[in-house]
């Protein structure tokens, strides 16, 4: 037998099984830690590469977390009680959050969705429960009929209703700094020298960033965000108007939450490598991954190329392919959009060129 398997025999027998949870929001949080074995030894990065695997939250997502958190601080200050009406303007996975998190305690949800993100999302927000209102992709944000503005109107005119508002609430962030951040100091033994995350509201890596740094000062943090979106510094990295088709990641603002000094190095990203890189995380590492975990990949390994031997760095890979199943996962979707031509369907490791 090989040391590897014989380890592997011997720590499945060790393993304890969590206890019996109270209810399913018992399973948001303490995901595992995973290290990677192919992926960045193929690109000849010689640090160890951990990925927080969030797609193993109760909902799917990272986003339980904050889902999760805002709910019950919500509850807790006497804003909100079950029997009302939850709205949130998002990209899918905060809506499922909402959307479970709502299930367990009693809570009616609207979910407004941009037109782009995925019919599985939908799919898995109306088998929860969720009221789902679909609005124009190219709407600004500030603009009435963006998702932000339906659901602003839909709050003015639904009684007992509440945006929770995950732009500007400070339970997002609270989220990862008090819980995802601690997890992966204690998981890593307190050795890990970067974070890499994509940025979407942002509350994932300014949570992380701060609750890393209270542990080690000199931490890198690095955050991916889109060609096409706002969100990198400097400024002039955000040059390109183009619209993109990773979902969960990008904006076309400055959410609050996001506090954008933190992060040492922006890497913009593309839909291309996005793709490629949730792919090669699948089909090479066994981990079921949506398409912004390969835009953290991708600013991963870019950066990782500059570390040495033994030096750590932790991604973060917030959702499942189980909500693109219809798109990135599937062959003739990467053709039609030109992601990958037929030829490189039949070499599957063309992504490594
Ligand atoms: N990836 C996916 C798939 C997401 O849904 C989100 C949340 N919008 C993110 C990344 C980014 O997370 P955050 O909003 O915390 O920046």
């Amino acid at each position: 037998m090989t040391s590897t398997l014989a380890a592997a025999l011997a720590g499945d027998g060790k393993r304890t099984a969590p206890p019996i949870g109270e209810d399913i929001l018992a399973h948001i949080g303490c995901t595992p830690l995973v290290r990677l074995n192919r992926i960045p030894q193929s690109l000849g990065v010689k640090a160890t590469v951990y990925v927080k695997c969030e797609f193993f939250n109760a909902g799917g997502s990272v986003k339980d977390r904050i889902a999760k958190r805002m709910v019950l601080e919500a509850e807790k200050s006497g804003r909100i009680k079950p029997g009302d009406t939850l709205i949130e303007p998002t990209s899918g996975n905060t809506g499922i959050g909402l959307a479970l998190v709502g299930a367990v305690r009693g809570y009616r949800t609207i979910i407004t969705l941009p037109e782009k993100m995925s019919a599985e999302k939908v799919a898995v927000l109306r088998a929860l429960g969720a009221e789902i209102v679909r609005t124009p992709t190219e709407a600004a944000w500030d603009a009435p009929e963006s998702h932000i503005g339906v659901a602003k109107r839909l709050q003015q005119e639904i009684p007992n209703s509440h945006i929770l508002d995950q732009y500007c609430n400070v339970d997002n962030p609270l989220a990862h700094e008090y819980g995802t951040a601690e997890e992966i100091w204690e998981q890593t033994g307190g050795k890990v020298d970067m974070l890499v995350a994509g940025a979407g509201t942002g509350g994932t890596v300014t949570g992380i960033a701060r609750g890393l740094r209270k542990h080690h000062p000199g931490i890198k943090i690095i955050a991916a965000d889109p060609h096409g979106s706002v969100l990198a510094l400097p400024e002039d990295l955000n040059k390109s108007t183009e619209g993109y088709k990773v979902e969960g990641i990008g904006y076309d603002f400055i959410p609050d939450v996001l506090d954008r000094e933190l992060i040492d190095k922006w890497y913009k990203t593309g839909d291309k490598e996005s793709f490629a890189f949730a792919r090669r995380l699948i089909k090479e590492e066994g981990l079921l991954v949506g398409g912004s975990s390969g835009s953290a990949m991708a600013a991963a390994m870019q950066e990782a190329k500059g570390l040495k031997e033994g030096d750590v760095v932790v991604v973060v890979l917030p959702d499942s392919i189980r909500s693109y199943l219809s798109k990135f996962a599937d062959d003739d979707w990467m053709v039609n959009n030109d992601f990958m031509t037929a030829d490189e369907l039949e070499k599957p490791d063309a992504s490594k060129s």
